[in-house]
């Protein structure tokens, strides 16, 4: 018998079989099933043989409404899971209000940790994992996406967009306009049969979006590299040109580095940073 409690149930993103033991254990016990979409989650329940359950729908436009039902649910001694269309509840999905409500009322809430489709992607990214910023879904509107786009200019962490298929040519596009040698990462149809990665910078992967509809097709992640932490743009062109010929040639980055900063008389830290960025970009070639 399952303690009174709201489980938060973490469902697959695309593989059936990405559920967890506990996850399926719990959906077969709890007494209500609050789902975003009851016909949708019906396919996933009946996948792992949960049948014969309350379930009603939680969705943006009904939660503060729910929220009441399952706590009283709840404070009567049922036990209540919430599950939404894919994922992780409340990673943009709904959930903030009902466990918001939840836990001001001293109700216990139960985490059951699962797939999210940012941090899949994040993982298999091979962008930098110390530090992030998910973001969610970008802005519709021209103005507000250009504002958002622009305040991670200077980002000191990788940060993680969920963006539609059809405006992610266009999302590119604005990108291309601020950073285009930012790397990217547009993860696609992620645990699917199409699962796809996109790597490069963002001026590449725009090209690449206009040139082949399948990068703009089906589920999609897109993430962006942390800024530079030296900007390359202080160093002068001609100390750029000369350290890229010496990496060329076989030089450490260390050692061109520390050879033009005693003869240039320029910031070593600088030079070592544009260094293994272009040490970087002349293996990608
Ligand atoms: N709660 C979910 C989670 O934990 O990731 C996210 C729900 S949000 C409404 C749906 C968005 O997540 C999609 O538009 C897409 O950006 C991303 N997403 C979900 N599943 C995905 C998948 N299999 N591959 C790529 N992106 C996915």
């Amino acid at each position: 018998m399952l303690k009174p409690a709201l489980y938060l149930a973490a469902t697959p993103i695309g593989n059936l079989q990405d559920v967890t033991l506990r996850v399926r254990e719990v959906l077969q016990q709890v007494s209500l099933i609050a789902a975003e979409d009851t016909r949708h989650s019906q396919i996933f329940l009946n996948s792992i043989n949960v049948s014969g359950k309350r379930l009603i729908s939680c969705h943006n436009y009904n939660e503060a409404e729910r929220a009441d039902l399952i706590a009283t649910e709840i404070e009567k001694g049922g036990s209540v899971a919430l599950i939404s269309d894919a994922g992780t509840p409340l990673i943009s999905d709904p959930g903030y209000k009902l466990v918001h409500l939840l836990c001001e009322r001293g109700i216990e809430v139960i985490p059951l940790p699962g797939p999210c489709a940012a941090v899949t992607a994040l993982c298999a990214s091979g962008l930098p994992t110390d530090k992030f910023y998910f973001y969610g879904f970008l802005p519709v509107k021209d103005k507000e996406l250009g504002e958002v786009l622009s305040s991670f200019k200077e980002a000191e962490a990788t940060v993680i967009f969920y963006e539609s298929p059809r405006r992610i040519v266009h999302t590119l596009q604005q990108m291309e306009k601020l950073y285009p040698q930012r790397q990217a990462v547009l993860c696609r149809e992620l645990t699917k049969t199409f699962e796809s990665f996109y790597r490069g910078s963002v001026a590449d992967l725009c090209r690449q979006a206009l040139s082949d509809e399948n990068l703009s097709r089906g589920e999609l992640v897109l993430l962006l590299s942390p800024a530079p932490k030296e900007k390359r743009e202080d160093l002068p062109p001609a100390a750029l040109s000369a350290l890229s010929a010496m990496l060329a040639e076989g030089m450490s980055v260390k050692g061109a580095s520390r050879v033009l900063a005693d003869l240039l008389g320029l910031k070593g830290k600088a030079l070592y940073q544009a260094g293994l960025a272009l040490r970087q970009q002349q293996q990608e070639l």
